[in-house]
């Protein structure tokens, strides 16, 4: 099966069948540049000039205590962060969202899911003061339904415990369910929670170049004019 084919049974069964439409913030409908740019960048400086060290050794150190607390729910939570580090992470956050970016088409794609009136869903990872941050930046926030965040449910988007949660809470048919993400360790947890239409956002940052491979295994879309539908 061609992936041409395979995005015209996703685009069928999305404006036609499915219910719920649950998708992710950072990296699928945001630009994932900002996250990237403060966790790789602003922090490492922060963090060189707070304990006196160059950048290079800063961020060495950084990355090793990121690695500790990835997939967990640590990783996603700034408060965290802010005493496990010394530094003001939502103060910091702030100094730079002029990078918050929606990625290309994602409003046309939402303005598209409400007037089909499907159910649209944030669920994401990210800390509820981050995702304040960046809602009233992009003013998305007006689209959804329903905003999920991983803090709420008790545990992150990679465990299938999620997602046994999240259906609790929406009462969806994961028969008539889509989910679009930019990490496949979530997609992964979805599948075998059993969600139906499961999608890999690709170009999740604007510096990132067109992908090699294939979205292992996954249905990949890189850019969301690929998902609307025809007389948008
Ligand atoms: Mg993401």
């Amino acid at each position: 099966m061609t992936k041409t084919a395979d995005i015209r049974r996703l685009k069928e069964a999305l404006w036609g069948d499915v219910r719920h439409v649950l998708l992710d913030m950072d990296g699928t409908l945001l630009d994932r540049y900002f996250d990237d740019y403060f966790w790789e960048h602003l922090v490492p400086e922060k963090y060189a000039e707070k304990h006196d060290i160059t950048f290079g050794r800063a961020k060495e150190e950084l990355l090793k205590k990121y690695k500790v607390h990835e997939g967990t729910l640590n990783w996603t939570d700034i408060d965290f962060w802010s005493r496990e580090l010394d530094l003001d992470i939502p103060a910091l956050k702030e100094q730079i969202r002029h990078l918050i970016e929606v990625h290309p088409h994602v409003e046309d794609f939402l303005c598209a899911l409400k007037d089909a009136d499907k159910k649209v869903v944030l669920v994401t990872n990210a800390h509820y003061k981050t995702l304040k941050i960046k809602m009233r930046k992009t003013q998305i926030g007006r689209y959804f339904d329903r905003v999920i965040t991983s803090s709420e449910i008790g545990c992150p988007k990679e465990e299938t415990a999620f997602w046994q949660r999240v259906e609790r809470i929406l009462r969806f048919d994961k028969e008539r369910t889509v989910f679009i993400d930019d990490v496949k360790e979530n997609l992964e947890a979805a599948g075998e929670f059993g969600i139906r239409y499961l999608v890999l956002k690709t170009m999740a940052s604007s510096k990132e170049t067109e992908p090699a491979g294939n979205g292992g295994g996954f249905l990949a879309v890189s850019d969301f004019k690929q998902l609307l539908p025809r007389h948008r």
